[in-house]
């Protein structure tokens, strides 16, 4: 069978492991100075609690989706953030903030509508994807911070 790897940049030292896919929940070190690798290959729910820790304390690129249960059109995005939080495994953080539970987070960033989705590079904004946009425009925002 044929192994998907994935290359994780270490948050410690800056080392790149290659990392097989199917052994990523297994909380994988660092080889070169044994820190744990963090790599998501699924969304992670982000709340107004952990929006520091998650967001803004991660040294790389983080896609936050503002959505809501309630919401049709970002039921429509959720597939496709499940492709990209698989894709860019390692190289793009994808976090869901919800949007009802988590006021003061939206507040904060000015969300009027939903799904917009914020886009951070090392706990910066850098830009705001407004609606339910086509996977490729937002792999077109996704590739500005690569
Ligand atoms: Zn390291």
């Amino acid at each position: 069978m044929n192994e998907e790897n994935i290359i994780v940049k270490c948050n410690r030292c800056g080392a790149k492991n290659r990392i097989p896919k199917k052994r990523l929940h297994e909380g994988p070190l660092c080889g070169k100075c044994r820190a744990p690798l963090e790599a998501h290959i699924a969304p992670v729910a982000v709340t107004d609690q952990t929006f520091n820790q998650v967001v803004l304390s991660y040294p790389g690129a983080v896609l936050v989706d503002c959505w809501a249960p309630w919401c049709g059109p970002c039921k429509m995005v959720a597939p496709v953030l499940d492709q990209l939080a698989s894709e860019y495994a390692g190289r793009i953080k994808i976090a869901k903030l919800n949007v009802d539970e988590n006021p003061m987070t939206a507040s904060r960033y000015g969300i009027q509508s939903i799904p917009t989705m914020l886009l951070f590079k090392n706990g910066n904004q850098i830009d705001k994807l407004i609606g339910a946009l086509p996977k490729q425009e937002i792999v077109r925002h996704l590739s500005t911070v690569l």
